[in-house]
């Protein structure tokens, strides 16, 4: 009876206890977070990305393995400022893990890593259909943040792993190095587009088009979420002729043939561009480097 008791106990012990070179597992919301999140941990970690690929991140279908794959995190990295705000919240609940609960150290909201948010202090609310109301959420794509969210991802990891702090502020400083490189080619290949009108879907763009100087006139969404209408697509046809504008930037889950008749109609090209990491353009280097190339390539 007592060898049995122990014997239970001792094989629960087995069973709970953690390797000591079990890696930490990560969970991200968007693609590009996961390739962060690799670049920072390497070896150290295994990474899942819950948005799918070429998915609106505002909205995504929650299922139940998203929520399995919770379960067993030990680092939650999501964008905030609402932008999960539609599914995150349930599947972490159905997820019943303490360690990624909003206020741990497991749960990294990485607006709060120093960015500046761009489309803030409107009075804006979700009752006019406004899904950006805590200003924008897609920032992820501008090399400062892409920075500011590689240093918060190495901060938590060295908490929650700190047996491996040193590899993890090793793989941080290579990332910043090669970021500070390819910021470079990215920006002389980019010099084409200073000034340069454009037309956007959905507000996706904004910190990026700020990065490299492009002039954002208007976008086919009245207001982010808001599907237009016939009468904001007329003013915007007009709007983009007059002040001559270049091109609509569309992201790849958003109808294409609205943009592509507001295109015509303006003398625009229309321009299919990820705003995520994934597919190709596994990597954040390599999402944006697809952007730049395609984003020159149009205005030349
Ligand atoms: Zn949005």
């Amino acid at each position: 009876m007592r060898i049995a008791l122990i014997l239970g106990l001792l094989s629960h012990f087995l069973v709970q206890a953690p390797s000591a070179h079990a890696k930490v597992r990560v969970v991200t919301t968007i693609q590009t977070f996961r390739s962060l999140a690799e670049e920072i941990g390497g070896d150290q970690v295994e990474v899942t990305a819950l948005v799918g690929e070429s998915v609106d991140p505002h909205h995504v279908d929650p299922r139940p393995s998203h929520a399995v794959t919770l379960n067993k995190a030990d680092l939650l990295v999501h964008v905030g400022l609402d932008l999960e705000r539609g599914w995150l919240p349930p599947l972490l609940e159905q997820a019943r893990n303490p360690k990624v609960r909003s206020g741990e150290v497991g749960n990294l909201d990485a607006s709060t890593a120093g960015i500046m948010v761009l489309d803030a202090g409107g009075a804006v609310t979700r009752a006019q259909g406004d899904i950006h109301p805590m200003g924008n959420p897609h920032y992820w794509l501008h090399p400062d943040n892409a920075l500011r969210v590689a240093r918060a991802l190495a901060e938590r990891l060295k908490r929650i792993d700190p047996g491996q702090a040193s590899t993890y502020e090793a793989r941080l400083q290579a990332f910043s190095n090669r970021l500070a490189a390819r910021r470079k080619e990215w920006e002389e290949n980019a010099k084409a587009l200073a000034g340069v009108k454009i037309v956007t879907y959905h507000k996706s763009w904004s910190y990026l088009t700020s990065w490299l100087k492009l002039v954002e006139i208007g976008n086919i969404e009245p207001k982010p979420g808001v599907p237009p209408d016939p009468k904001h697509l007329a003013e915007l046809v007009g709007s983009a002729r007059s002040q001559g504008a270049k091109m609509v930037i569309v992201e790849t889950y958003y109808p294409r043939n609205t943009a592509q008749r507001v295109a015509t109609l303006a003398g625009m090209k229309a321009v299919v561009l990820p705003s995520d990491a994934g597919g190709k353009e596994r990597s954040y280097f390599a999402l944006v480097d697809k952007i730049v190339t395609e984003l020159v390539a149009a205005v030349r």
